[in-house]
């Protein structure tokens, strides 16, 4: 099979991913082949393939964590899906279901999981071995193209505003518009909340508009915790910019006793207890979450701005996402 394959990180620059024959791999117990249709980009595939993921990869690596594909063959032991199955991975390939956090709902957290695309080849391929109990069928009406971002951003969006605590009227602010983002605008548009969106870039604000933002703000040309604290803050922030800069910015953007939901890495500058605000991180979706948002979606009520590109592309489509060049989320096809 054709598969984008890194054999050692590097800056994407380099164009560390080259487009190789290998073999397709071999189900185990548990498991099954899966045909690929669709694998989102994610910026952290950007970080696993550069070296800058803590953990190094795997190598060599197929990566990949967003993925839709078709059952092609099934392991020893599954009986809950059927060869033609149409389903979609998601970064956790298996968690152990006997850590503290598996027993407790937080299976997001699992000390044990395996992580597809970074310990087990991903989706940039042609075939990718599933485990099945993680797995989701997908709803007929929902493209493969839409549905690939749905398992990683879309779980991850929905995660942040459910712990942004929303309801009808409640003010949210959105740090970051890529492919998180706007779909964190749209779940909490969903729950009723008063959306504003920032983004340093005005591309990425016109697409906020278009899913729903009711103000946005474009961080370059004006202070956007100076413009929201005009208007009296926000009840709760959700920041999905990789800055620390947009970081304080939302903790300077929400009210006292307010929520900042943080779903980056930073170093958090400017938070003074004074102001009991709540600071909490949001990290990719349980199984659970996943349904929810495949449930959403396929009622019509979430929209993924999603771009194909061809798999054999995977470094330019990379590239872009590190200058902050994609609207939405780019999904690789073979
Ligand atoms: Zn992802
Ligand atoms: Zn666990």
């Amino acid at each position: 099979m054709k598969a984008m394959l890194l054999k050692k990180t590097a800056e994407i620059g380099s164009r560390p991913l080259s487009f190789d024959e290998i073999e397709i791999p071999r189900p185990g117990y548990g498991e099954v082949l899966i045909k690929v249709k669709a694998c989102g980009v994610c910026r952290s595939n950007l970080q696993v393939i550069e070296g800058e993921r803590g953990t190094p990869p795997k190598l060599p690596l197929v990566p990949g964590h967003e993925v839709v594909g078709v059952v092609s063959e099934l392991g020893a032991g599954v009986s809950s899906l059927a060869v033609g199955d149409r389903v979609g991975a998601q970064p956790q390939f298996s968690v152990d279901n006997t850590c503290e956090y598996c027993i407790s709902g937080r299976e997001n957290l699992c000390i044990n999981s395996k992580r597809l695309g970074w310990s087990i080849d991903g989706g940039y391929a042609e075939y990718m071995i599933g485990y099945a109990n993680h797995l989701h069928k997908i709803p007929g009406n929902i493209s493969d193209i839409d549905a690939a971002p749905l398992f990683c951003p879309g779980a991850t969006a929905y995660g942040a505003v459910k712990n942004a605590e929303p309801f009808p009227g409640k003010k949210i602010a959105v740090f970051g518009i890529g492919g998180v983002g706007h779909l964190a605008i749209e779940f909490a548009k969903i729950a009723g909340a008063r959306v504003t969106a920032v983004s340093r870039n005005a591309l990425h604000t016109e697409l906020a508009e278009r899913v729903g933002a009711d103000r946005t703000i474009i961080s370059s040309e004006e202070d956007p915790a100076d413009a929201i604290s005009e208007d009296g803050g926000v009840d709760s922030s959700i920041v999905f910019a990789p800055s620390d800069e947009a970081v304080s910015q939302a903790i300077r953007s929400t009210k006292k006793g307010g929520i900042v939901v943080i779903g980056v890495d930073c170093n958090i500058k400017d938070f003074r207890f004074m102001n009991g605000q709540v600071i909490k991180s949001t990290v990719v979706g349980t199984r659970n979450d996943i349904n929810r948002v495949l449930e959403l979606a396929s009622q019509g009520l979430v929209k993924v701005f999603a771009k194909e590109y061809k798999l054999k592309d995977a470094n330019e489509a990379l590239q872009l996402l590190k200058n902050n060049k994609v609207e939405g989320r780019i999904v690789l096809t073979t």
